[in-house]
């Protein structure tokens, strides 16, 4: 079968903290694909219903978010960053990373972002108790779903470096 674009979309998911930005940057920097910063479009794009003062976030309408990338995600050629991943359409999406943490490293680095007591609880909470890998596994295939540890520099590095392994085998699966 064809594939529906000429470059595949990646999503770079996981609890805040485990290090998705950083990834994507490093991926986008290395393959030339484009980082979708799904936090920078909900606030540029004004893709929420208002600001939750509590949690410090915005509060996202997913549908004005859809709408917001759908053009430029059906393209092809996307890292998408974002610590949710089940709103995307499944067709749209070709590889799932979603990165992990211990407890301890995301305590700090939540700690350092100075997080909202009960954000920062709620965020180690759902790091522990595996939400986002179930997340991934329940809305894609599993065989498009890799978790990766992203504690050390080096675990960045090499998952980039299997990242890029993977993107070049979609290439001549399909012909690009
Ligand atoms: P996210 O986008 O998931 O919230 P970031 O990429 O902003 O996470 O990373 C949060 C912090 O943790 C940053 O200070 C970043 O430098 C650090 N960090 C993330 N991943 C790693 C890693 N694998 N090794 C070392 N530091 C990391
Ligand atoms: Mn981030």
């Amino acid at each position: 079968m064809a594939p529906p674009r000429s470059l595949p979309n990646i999503i770079i998911t996981g609890t805040p903290g485990t290090g998705k930005t950083s990834h994507a940057e490093l991926l986008a920097e290395r393959t030339g694909l484009k980082h979708i910063s799904i936090n920078q479009i909900v606030k540029d794009k004004e893709c929420h219903e208002g600001y939750d003062e509590e949690y410090q976030s915005w509060i996202v309408d997913e549908d004005k978010l859809l709408d917001a990338i759908e053009d430029e995600v059906t393209k092809g050629g996307c890292i998408i960053d974002w610590h949710a991943c089940d709103l995307f359409p499944k067709s749209w999406i070709d590889l799932v990373v979603v990165l992990r943490v211990d407890t301890a490293t995301l305590y700090d680095r939540l700690t350092e972002r100075k997080y909202p007591e009960k954000k920062l609880q709620e965020n180690i909470d759902a790091e522990i108790m595996d939400v986002l890998i179930q997340e991934a596994r329940e809305a894609y295939d599993e065989e498009i779903v890799v978790e990766l540890e992203s504690v050390t520099t080096d675990q960045m590095e090499s998952n980039v470096e299997r990242i890029e392994q993977w993107l070049k085998q979609w290439k001549e699966d399909n012909g690009v």
